[in-house]
């Protein structure tokens, strides 16, 4: 099963499928945390990637459409949860082609729809683990541990990316790239619509329900 999730930044993308995979046989491919990791190990892509992010813009599609058919290949025969992928029309019909060619598809394609005006604070309020990349926020969803992470000790950091200046570059990508991806996807019949408002337990209930799991 191949399904994605697409989503402004902070509409509860990441959240959801680190449940899911942690409670059904799913595998995550978050882009984002990928490039996080290959900026760490300072590779060449690493490198290329991060003045994009910087920004707030988005990395260019050759460099992640390579990231991710190279998962694919090493992850055959899993159910996938694309989480922040694709960002661009140029990326869906690409995975759409990579998916056909080893006799798969794209099952689903989950929406969070949210209201801009609440992302900008849980933006600004979310700390994610640099460990295992757990999601906090520092008033709706703090770790018991201070600025440790409750579920393995590593160190919480505010995300370079998650300032209010880059915020703002990732909203208008959102609206200029992505959501021509969402338009391409209700064409396609693929799009399911969650209420990204929602409380996290209640967003899960859904996309359960949409998934027949
Ligand atoms: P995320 O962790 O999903 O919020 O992604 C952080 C940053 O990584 C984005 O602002 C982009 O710069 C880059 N990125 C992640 N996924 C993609 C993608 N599918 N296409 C292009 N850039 C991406």
């Amino acid at each position: 099963m191949n399904i994605l999730f697409i989503g402004a930044p902070g509409s509860g993308k990441g959240t959801q499928s680190r449940e899911l995979t942690e409670k059904f046989n799913f595998v995550q491919l978050s882009t984002g945390d990928l490039l996080r990791s290959a900026i760490k190990e300072k590779t060449e892509l690493g490198l290329k990637a991060s003045s994009y992010m910087d920004k707030g813009q988005l990395v260019p599609d050759a460099l992640i459409l390579d990231l991710v058919q190279s998962f694919i290949t090493s992850h055959s025969g899993k159910s996938v949860i694309f989480d922040g992928f694709p960002r661009t029309v140029e990326q869906a019909k690409s995975l759409r082609k990579m998916l056909e060619s080893i006799g798969q598809k794209i099952d689903s394609v989950i929406y969070f729809k949210i209201n801009p005006q609440i992302l900008i604070d849980r933006l600004t309020g979310r700390r994610t683990c640099a460990n295992c990349g757990e999601i906090f926020h520092v008033h709706t969803k703090p770790s018991t541990k201070g600025d440790k992470c409750d579920k393995c000790g590593g160190e919480l950091v505010h995300r370079k990316d998650d300032h209010a200046d880059v915020i703002s570059e990732r909203l208008k990508q959102f609206e200029t790239n992505t959501s021509p991806t969402i338009d391409y996807f209700r064409e396609t019949g693929d799009l399911v619509v969650v209420n990204g408002e929602l409380q996290p337990d209640i967003v899960f209930k859904e996309i359960k329900k949409s998934l027949n799991i």
